[in-house]
């Protein structure tokens, strides 16, 4: 089973690692950080299927995940793909003045 580590006192609340998550079990908590960011937790980690997303989108490196189900050339490949698709995202909304 994929073991996921969250390194609270890197994470600054982005979000991103909540979107880009297919099972959706990541979630923006009440609990604060040394830094006073709302810490990221995971609310079902039996769900995790070791996919990597989250680890590859958080721009502050603040998850690890052990025994991941994807190789490190499929992981490079999916990261490529999140960030094409946030990047585009992002421009469109840029685009439409939101
Ligand atoms: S490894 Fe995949 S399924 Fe597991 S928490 Fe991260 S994004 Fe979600
Ligand atoms: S992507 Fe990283 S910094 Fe952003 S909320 Fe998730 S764990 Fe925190």
């Amino acid at each position: 089973m994929p073991k996921l580590t969250i390194l609270e006192d890197y994470c600054k609340s982005c979000g991103l690692c909540v979107s880009f998550c297919p099972k959706k079990i990541l979630k923006v908590s009440d609990e604060l950080n040394s830094h006073g960011f709302n810490i990221v937790v995971c609310i079902d980690e039996e769900k995790c299927s070791g996919c990597g997303n989250c680890t590859v989108v958080c721009p502050d490196a603040a998850i690890r995940l052990e025994q991941t189900t994807v190789d490190s050339r499929q992981l490079t490949a999916k990261s490529r793909e999140a960030v094409d698709s946030w990047q585009s995202t992002a421009k469109s909304k840029e685009a439409d003045g939101r």
